[in-house]
C-alpha cells in the first residue's frame, strides 16, 4: 500500500518535472526565432563563433543550415534537437526532417565538448546523411566523417577522428571487437565510446538490440551432418516429431527417438555418450527441418544460404545463424558446409550502446517502446509533433475469415486504387509473400516492383519512386526506411494532382506482431502534412492470429487486438529474460577487457612474470634488453587472454546447447546456466597465469622478441565479422527452452 502511494506520488512529481522541462525547451526554440534576424546578419565566418546560450545556438544552427544545405529548420526540428542535447529519444514522424534535426544535435554536443557517433541504419544511410549534412557541419566548425562495412582501417581511425562519425551500428560494434584482438596500441581504431545518437532508435534499442555481433577467426571444419539431415527429413510431423503452438520450438516424439535410434544403428539417444553429440545434432537438424522455411527465413542463392532478416524481409549481409544450426540448415540444402570458424569474440548491440556515456536518438514510433528504452537503458522518450498536421487517413481493419479471402481483397484494392493513378505502398511480411503478391497482382494486371533482398542503395533509390503516379511498390516491412517517399517522386513533378487522388496509399497485408510495427508501415503516407491513407487486411487464419489467439468463439477485432498484445507481452518478457542471460557474459566481458587494455597499454605482464618466475626472469633479463622484454612478456599473456576467452565464449555455446537436457532433468536452466558460466569464469585468471607462465618459462626470447607461432601458439590469421541472427534459433527458441517457456 504505502509503496503504491510513493510511486504515485513519484510520478506526478515527475510528471510535473516533464511538463516543466517542455515548457523551457519551447520557450528556447522560441527565443531561437528571436536572434534569427541578428544572426542572418553575420558573416559565415563569425557564424560559428556566435554561440553562447542553447537559444543561440539553435538560432545560429538554423542560419547555418539555410545558407549551406538551403533548408531553414522548422521549430519542431529545433525542439527534436534540443531534446535530443538532453539525452532522450525524441519521437518524430517519418518525413518531418529527423536528419536535419540530428545534426543540430549532434552539433550541439561537439559544441559542448563531446564527440558523437552517429548510428545510422545502414551503410548506405550512415553515408549518405554524412554527406549531405557536410556542408552545415562545415559552417559550424564540426568535422565530420563516415564508416561503411568496406572502410579500412586508415579510413576508420580518419573518421573517428572527426567530431561526429556516422555508422551503421555493426560497424562501430565490429571496431569494438577487433579492438579485443590487437597486440600493439598503435593497431587500436575505436576511440573511447562518448555520445551516442541512434537513427530509427526503437529498432536499434529494442527489435536488435539483443542480436550478438559476432568476431571469428581461424577455419575450424563445421560439423555439419548431411546423414543426420537426411535422417530428419525421413520423420514425419505430427508422428515423430512435434512442433509448439508458437512454431518456436520442436521436439522427438517416443516414436521419433525410437526411428532416429534405430536408424543410427540401434543406439540410446539419451546415453551418457550420446546426449553431448548426436542428440543435440539430431535436434539442430530437426530445427533447420521443421523451424526454418526456405523463401521465408532464408534463400538458398548461389549456393549458400542467405538468411532472411524478418524486420527488413531482405537478404542479410554478413549474417548467420549460429554455427550448428547454420551448418543444419546448409546439410537440409544439401549445399556444401561452410566454416564458422572460431569464435573469438562477441557483444550484443545492447552492451555496445551502455559502454556510451550518453545515449539519445529519434524515430517515428518510440512512444510504444517507451518502456523497453526505459527498462534497458534508461532512456525517456519525448514527443514532437508534426509541423504540419498529419491528414492522414488510417481505415479500420478489413477483417476476413481466411486467407484466400484475403488475398483475393487485397488484390482488387490495389487494382482499384491503381485504376485511378493513385500509388500504392503494400507491405508484406516476408519475401516469399512479397513474391506470391506480386504474381497475383501481374495475373490481375497490375504490374509492380517488388522490394526485397537488393542492395540498400537500390533499395532506397526505389522506395524513393514510390510515389510516382501509378506506382504500385511491394515491399517487407523495414524496406526502405530511411528514404523520403515524395508525392510525385523525387522531383515532386506530380504532387498536386496525386494529392488530388488522396496521397499514398499503403496497404498491410497483416498485422505485425506489434502495433509499433504497424505504425511504422503508415507512417509512410501522409508525410509533411500531405494527404494519404492506410489500411490493413487481415485474416482470421493468419499466423499472428492463430498463434496467439485462437479462440474462435470471440470477437473477430477483439481477436486482433488481443493476439497482438500477447505476442507484444511475449516478447517483451523474453527481451528480459534474455538481457539477464547476456548481462553475465557481457560483465564478465567487461572484466576480461579492463584487464586485457592494461596488458596492452602497461608493463604489468612483465612485472607478473618478474615476480612469479624471478629466475627465469633474470635469465632473459641478462640477454635481451628490456622494452623486448617487456615486449614479449606482453604478447605471451595477451595470447594466452584472448584463447581462454575465445574457450570460455565456446564453452558457454556448449552449455546453452545442453541446456534443454537440464530442462528434461527438471533443473531450473537459467540457474544453471549462471552458475556453469561463473564457475568456468572463476577459472579464467588462473589458467591464464598458468599457461603464460608456462610459455614463459619454455619459450625462447632472443633479441628478436618471441616468436610465439614457432612455439605453437598461433592467432587467427585472418577474422572476420558477422551478425547473429536472432531467430528463431539463437534468441526465442533457445531461450524459451533456457527459461521453461
Ligand atoms: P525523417 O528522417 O524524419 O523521415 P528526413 O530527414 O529523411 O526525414 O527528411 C525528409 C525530407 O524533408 C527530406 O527530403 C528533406 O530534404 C526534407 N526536409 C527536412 N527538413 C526540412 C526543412 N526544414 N525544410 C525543407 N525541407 C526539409
Ligand atoms: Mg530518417
Amino acid at each position: 500500500m504505502a509503496r503504491g502511494w510513493q510511486d504515485g506520488f513519484w510520478r506526478l512529481l515527475q510528471g510535473r518535472a516533464v511538463v516543466k522541462e517542455a515548457r523551457r525547451r519551447a520557450e528556447v526554440v522560441a527565443a531561437a526565432g528571436t536572434h534569427e534576424a541578428r544572426v542572418a546578419a553575420l558573416p559565415d565566418s563569425e557564424l560559428a563563433a556566435a554561440v553562447g546560450t542553447e537559444a543561440e545556438f539553435l538560432a545560429v544552427a538554423r542560419e547555418a543550415a539555410v545558407r549551406s544545405l538551403g533548408m531553414r529548420p522548422f521549430d519542431v526540428q529545433l525542439l527534436g534537437a534540443s531534446w535530443m542535447s538532453s539525452g532522450q529519444v525524441v519521437q518524430m514522424a517519418t518525413g518531418e526532417g529527423k536528419t536535419l534535426a540530428a545534426a543540430i544535435a549532434a552539433a550541439g554536443y561537439v559544441r559542448a565538448g563531446q564527440r558523437v557517433h552517429v548510428a545510422s541504419v545502414n551503410d548506405y544511410l550512415a553515408r549518405r546523411d554524412a554527406e549531405w549534412m557536410a556542408p552545415l557541419y562545415r559552417l559550424l566548425g564540426v568535422r565530420v566523417g563516415w564508416i561503411v562495412n568496406a572502410s579500412t582501417a586508415a579510413e576508420r581511425r580518419a573518421a573517428y577522428a572527426a567530431d561526429v562519425t556516422y555508422g551503421a551500428i555493426s560497424e562501430f560494434g565490429f571496431d569494438v571487437l577487433r579492438d579485443r584482438t590487437v597486440t600493439a596500441v598503435a593497431d587500436l581504431v575505436a576511440p573511447e565510446p562518448a555520445v551516442l545518437l541512434v537513427d530509427e532508435a526503437d529498432s536499434v534499442l529494442v527489435d536488435e538490440a539483443l542480436v550478438p555481433l559476432v568476431l571469428a577467426g581461424q577455419a575450424a571444419p563445421a560439423g555439419a551432418d548431411e546423414q543426420v539431415a537426411a535422417l530428419v527429413r525421413s520423420l514425419l510431423p505430427g508422428v515423430h516429431y512435434l512442433t509448439d503452438q508458437q512454431a518456436r520450438n520442436v521436439e522427438l516424439t517416443p516414436a521419433g527417438a525410437v526411428a532416429v535410434e534405430s536408424a543410427l544403428g540401434g543406439i540410446d539417444l539419451y546415453a551418457a555418450e550420446q546426449v553431448g553429440t548426436v542428440l543435440p545434432a539430431v535436434n539442430v537438424a530437426l530445427h533447420a527441418q521443421a523451424l526454418l522455411h526456405r523463401d521465408v527465413d532464408y534463400l538458398v542463392r548461389d549456393g549458400k544460404v542467405g538468411l532472411i532478416n524478418q524486420s527488413r524481409g531482405r537478404v542479410a549481409q554478413r549474417q548467420r545463424w549460429p554455427d550448428g544450426l547454420q551448418a543444419a540448415v546448409e546439410a537440409k540444402e544439401a549445399i556444401e558446409v561452410s566454416s564458422g570458424g572460431e569464435i573469438l569474440d562477441s557483444l550484443t548491440i545492447q552492451s555496445l550502446v551502455g559502454s556510451y556515456r550518453r545515449l539519445c536518438g529519434m524515430t517515428g514510433t518510440a512512444v510504444a517502446a517507451g518502456e523497453q528504452l526505459r527498462a534497458f537503458y534508461d532512456l525517456r522518450v519525448s514527443v514532437v509533433a508534426p509541423n504540419v498536421p498529419c491528414v492522414r487517413v488510417d481505415e479500420p481493419d478489413l477483417i476476413f475469415a481466411t486467407r484466400t479471402e484475403k488475398n483475393a481483397a487485397i488484390v482488387e484494392r490495389i487494382a482499384r486504387e491503381h485504376a485511378t493513378g493513385r500509388p500504392v505502398l503494400v507491405g508484406t511480411p516476408d519475401v516469399a509473400a512479397s513474391e506470391r503478391l506480386a504474381a497475383e497482382l501481374a495475373a490481375a494486371g497490375v504490374p509492380c516492383v517488388v522490394l526485397n533482398a537488393r542492395n540498400d542503395a537500390e533499395e532506397a533509390a526505389i522506395i524513393a519512386e514510390a510515389g510516382v503516379f501509378g506506382a504500385v511498390t511491394v515491399s517487407t516491412q523495414m524496406a526502405g526506411r530511411g528514404t523520403d517517399i515524395r508525392l510525385g517522386g523525387t522531383d515532386g513533378a506530380d504532387h498536386d494532382r496525386i494529392a488530388a487522388l488522396g496521397g499514398l496509399c499503403v496497404i498491410g497485408t497483416a498485422r505485425h506482431a506489434a502495433t509499433r510495427l504497424d505504425d511504422q508501415l503508415r507512417g509512410r503516407a501522409g508525410r509533411q502534412g500531405d494527404p494519404g491513407g492506410s489500411v490493413f487486411f487481415v485474416s482470421l487464419d493468419d499466423d499472428l492470429v492463430r498463434r496467439h489467439a485462437p479462440r474462435t468463439d470471440q470477437d473477430p477485432e477483439y481477436r486482433i487486438r488481443h493476439a497482438q498484445r500477447v505476442a507484444e507481452g511475449a516478447d517483451l518478457e523474453i527481451h528480459a529474460n534474455t538481457w539477464h542471460y547476456h548481462q553475465l557474459t557481457a560483465q564478465h566481458r567487461a572484466i576480461i577487457g579492463e584487464r586485457r587494455d592494461e596488458l596492452l597499454r602497461t608493463d604489468r605482464a612483465a612485472r607478473d612474470l618478474a615476480r612469479s618466475c624471478p629466475d627465469r626472469y633474470a635469465e632473459v633479463a641478462a640477454t635481451v634488453d628490456e622494452p623486448t622484454l617487456i615486449e614479449a612478456t606482453r604478447q605471451i599473456t595477451l595470447f594466452h587472454l584472448d584463447r581462454c576467452w575465445s574457450e570460455h565464449l565456446a564453452l558457454l555455446t556448449e552449455v546453452r546447447e545442453g541446456i534443454h537436457l537440464w530442462a528434461l532433468a527438471r533443473e531450473r536452466p537459467l540457474t544453471q546456466f549462471h552458475r556453469a558460466a561463473m564457475t568456468a569464469f572463476r577459472e579464467i585468471a588462473p589458467t591464464i597465469t598458468e599457461r603464460t607462465e608456462h610459455t614463459f618459462l619454455t619459450v625462447e626470447i632472443t633479441s628478436a622478441g618471441v616468436d610465439l607461432n614457432a612455439a605453437g601458439l598461433r592467432r587467427p590469421t585472418s577474422t572476420w565479422t558477422y551478425l547473429v541472427h536472432e531467430q528463431p534459433f539463437g534468441g526465442q527458441s533457445e531461450l524459451r527452452q533456457l527459461y521453461g517457456m
